[in-house]
């Protein structure tokens, strides 16, 4: 295959609250992958929250710039190292590596096969990975139970209530929106929550009286604290993440700490981050795989098209404005 002399990314260049203030784009020459790495152009790269974060330079791991902005890719590989035996030219991969670039270098062992380069493919890796792991782990998810999935018709949420559905739970999914409702109830979840026109705490205490089993919470502020009072008798609070608070900074609260809610109820906290999951990443990867094959899981994408590096900011700014329902993806190739 012959390959361009150059391509284009997206690259961070100093830390600012102010998106397009902080990145640059860049072009650069188009290196041969090391010898275990594969070089693999980018058909697909996946939006997320922690995108801005990383920008603004307040990610969980700060990175100084300049570094790449993005997360995870899919693609096809256009060329192997020289000590690669597991991957081949033409293989499909997706990896929790690559961003808003038109070609990324991976470790071949970091390269989860995949049937095709398709969105729903991408959107299997930090969204699905993390919802099947956390539910899995950290809340224990069996079935019978009643979970909460916040930021329900999102990239990561929409996969958690799906999940949850299939193990057979209850699930209630919180969004902003009639649309998402609707959608939300397509995907299965039994009671979606619109929290601008239906107070959440309300419709918990009336509906769902002796509490949730599982919260899979990831918007925060006053949504977590409702979610931790409604925890039932060993319930499981997964912290995914904050959204909330990301723009503005964590806030600061003045209460009574939260062990005494917690031990009232044998419940427990617990955070999860998907970078600490790499050793359980590919068999969850597999067994998301099979059950889209069986059309028992859908991957459910935004419908607005982005497209290459210069769409990448544009996608960012609209996950934040909360206008998506699923995953949003950009697309390169
Ligand atoms: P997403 O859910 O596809 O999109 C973000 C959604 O958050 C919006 O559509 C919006 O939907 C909701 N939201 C609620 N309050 C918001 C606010 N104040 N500002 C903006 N959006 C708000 O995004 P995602 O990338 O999948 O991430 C969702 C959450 O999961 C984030 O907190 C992210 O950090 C976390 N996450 C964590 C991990 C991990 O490893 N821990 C991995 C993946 C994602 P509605 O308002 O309609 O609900």
């Amino acid at each position: 295959m012959t390959l361009p002399t150059t391509y284009q990314k997206l690259v961070v260049t100093q830390s600012s609250d102010r998106l397009r203030e902080a990145v640059a784009v860049e072009t650069l020459p188009l290196a041969a992958p090391g010898a275990d790495d594969v070089l693999v152009q980018t058909h697909y790269t996946g939006v997320n929250a922690a995108d801005y974060l990383m920008a603004a330079g307040r990610y969980l791991a700060p990175t100084p710039p300049p570094f790449d902005l993005g997360a995870e890719s899919t693609g096809v590989v256009v060329a192997v190292g020289s000590g690669v035996k597991t991957l081949k030219e033409g293989d499909a991969v997706m990896a929790l590596a690559g961003g808003y670039r038109e070609y990324f270098t991976v470790p071949a062992r970091r390269a989860i096969p995949v049937p095709a380069p398709t969105p729903d493919m991408l959107a299997l890796g930090v969204s699905g990975l993390t919802a099947s792991i956390a539910l899995e782990e950290c809340g224990r998810m069996t079935q019978g139970e009643t979970v909460l999935v916040t930021a329900a018709a999102g990239g990561t949420g929409s996969f958690a209530v799906q999940l949850a559905k299939l193990a057979g739970n209850r699930v209630i999914g919180t969004c902003s929106s009639d649309d998402k409702v609707d959608f939300l109830r397509g995907l299965g979840c039994d009671r979606p929550v619109n929290y601008k026109a239906e107070k959440l705490s309300q419709v918990l205490k009336t509906e769902f009286p002796q509490g949730v089993d599982i919260a899979f919470e990831s918007v925060g502020g006053s949504l977590f604290d409702t979610c931790v009072n409604a925890l039932a008798i060993k319930g499981r609070l997964i912290v995914i993440g904050a959204i909330s608070e990301y723009e503005r900074g964590p806030e600061l609260v003045t209460a009574p700490r939260i062990y005494y809610k917690l031990l009232q109820k044998s419940a427990s906290l617990h955070g999860f981050w998907l970078m600490h999951a790499f050793r359980q990443m590919a068999d969850h990867a597999a067994r998301l795989i099979a059950l889209m094959q069986q059309g028992r899981l859908v991957a459910a994408l935004d419908s607005t098209d982005f497209y290459g590096v210069a769409g990448a900011l544009e996608a960012i700014e609209h996950l934040y404005a909360g206008r998506n329902t699923g995953k949003v993806v950009v697309r390169f190739a």
